[in-house]
This record gives C-alpha cells, sequence and structure tokens, in this order.
C-alpha cells in the first residue's frame, strides 16, 4: 500500500471533503435537546450514561444545556467497543465499566451517544442497563445514521439525521483522529485510501466501538 498521502497538509481541517454540521449547528441542536430533556426528567433525577469515547464532546455540551438541571441529576460513563473485521460491526460488543449494580438499580438512565449506526452497540449497552435493574433507560445520540440499520430501533433524542457517510469531529475519530474538531465532517477519500479501504468504511482500526 502506498504511503498516506494526507501527510504533505498540515492540519486535520486540510484533510476534510466537507463539513456537514457547524460549530453553529451543533451548538443551537444541543440547546434545544438540552430544554427538552429537562422537561422530560423534571423530578427523575437523571444518570447520564455517557458512551466513551465518541460521545465525549456532546456529552460535555448536552450536560450544561440540560437547563433548568433537574435535581438529583448524576453522571457517569461507560466503554463499548466492538471488534470486528475492519469495515464492519461484528455485534460482538465489548462493555467496560465500573459503574455498580446498586448505582443503576431504580434510576432514569439517559444514555449520550455520538452516533447510531447499526445500532448494535446501543443495544447491547441498553440491556445491560437493563439487566442492572434501571427505572428506564432513553438514548440521546447527536447522529442518526439510520439507513445502516441492523436491528430496529430508534433512538429518544436524535441530533440530526445523517447521510451514510463516515464522519469525524467533534468527538467522532477515525483510528483516534479527528476527535477534537469543534464540527463533524467527511474526509477527504485520499485520507484512507492508504488503508485498502476504497472509500468504503473507514473503520480501519478494527475498534469501531468507541
Ligand atoms: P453501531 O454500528 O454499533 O450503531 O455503531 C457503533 C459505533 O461505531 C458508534 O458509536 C461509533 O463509535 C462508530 N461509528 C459508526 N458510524 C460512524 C461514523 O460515521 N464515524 C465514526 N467516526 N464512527 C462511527
Ligand atoms: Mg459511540
Ligand atoms: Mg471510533
Amino acid at each position: 500500500k502506498e504511503a498516506c498521502s494526507c501527510s504533505g497538509r498540515q492540519t486535520y481541517h486540510d484533510d476534510m471533503a466537507k463539513t456537514l454540521y457547524t460549530e453553529a449547528d451543533i451548538s443551537k441542536r444541543v440547546v434545544e435537546l438540552g430544554r427538552q430533556i429537562a422537561q422530560d426528567y423534571e423530578g427523575k433525577a437523571p444518570l447520564v450514561l455517557g458512551v466513551l469515547k465518541g460521545s465525549f464532546m456532546f456529552f460535555s455540551d448536552l450536560v450544561r444545556a440540560v437547563e433548568p438541571c433537574p435535581r438529583g441529576l448524576t453522571m457517569d460513563f461507560i466503554r463499548a467497543s466492538s471488534y470486528g473485521s475492519g469495515t464492519e460491526s461484528s455485534g460482538d460488543v465489548k462493555l467496560k465499566t465500573d459503574l455498580k449494580r446498586e448505582k443503576v438499580e431504580g434510576r432514569h438512565v439517559l444514555l449520550v451517544e455520538d452516533i447510531v449506526d447499526t445500532a448494535l452497540t446501543i443495544t447491547t449497552v441498553i440491556r445491560h442497563l437493563q439487566e442492572c435493574g434501571a427505572a428506564s433507560v432513553a438514548v440521546a445520540t447527536l447522529l442518526d445514521k439510520h439507513e445502516r440499520r441492523r436491528l430496529p430501533y430508534r433512538p429518544e433524542y436524535v441530533g440530526f439525521v445523517c447521510p451514510n457517510e463516515f464522519v469525524v469531529g467533534y468527538g467522532l475519530d477515525f483510528d483516534e483522529e479527528y476527535r477534537s474538531l469543534p464540527y463533524i465532517g467527511v474526509l477527504k477519500p485520499e485520507c484512507y485510501a492508504h488503508l485498502g479501504l476504497d472509500g468504503a468504511e473507514p473503520d480501519g482500526s478494527g475498534d469501531s466501538g468507541d
């Protein structure tokens, strides 16, 4: 395989083919979601649970937008990874968490995800929380790439319905890169051509879940 032809470029911005959601688009939508969540969880002391790593930026913006903030809101994190052949989520989703059953039992859990794609990851996380005795489990996902579902599933809160393209930025990575970008966009094909995926789905590391 040839060396990555991105190497001549100086910044992550130079690798982007297009922007799908600007920083302003995202912050406007996050404020709307936060208000809706504050209303729906009034008096419910929600446990807001971020699915790492991809949701870290959405999570920190969203929790600040949950206004007026319901008393008893607490936060925690869970890590989900799916190990596949490289380009597809295998469905073998591994969860990593030190969250104890007692902390979930009887709580209204709001899961915060970066993107729901096939839905294999989020449905595994939901099942785990139900097994831990959560009073309710709902999902806030920034992006919903619903064309690619392999399971019938609809998240309760969706930032944007996303086209069927591999996106990066605002927490979402390609091989751990691009997470820090404040907007969401699509990479130039030559930025993953060196992996031989030919523009398919650059899930290069084989660890696509987080
Ligand atoms: P699933 O297919 O299980 O619904 O999605 C699992 C995970 O794959 C997501 O949480 C996310 O980490 C990753 N993923 C799915 N689609 C994309 C995408 O377009 N871009 C990036 N960076 N990650 C994605
Ligand atoms: Mg995720
Ligand atoms: Mg990833």
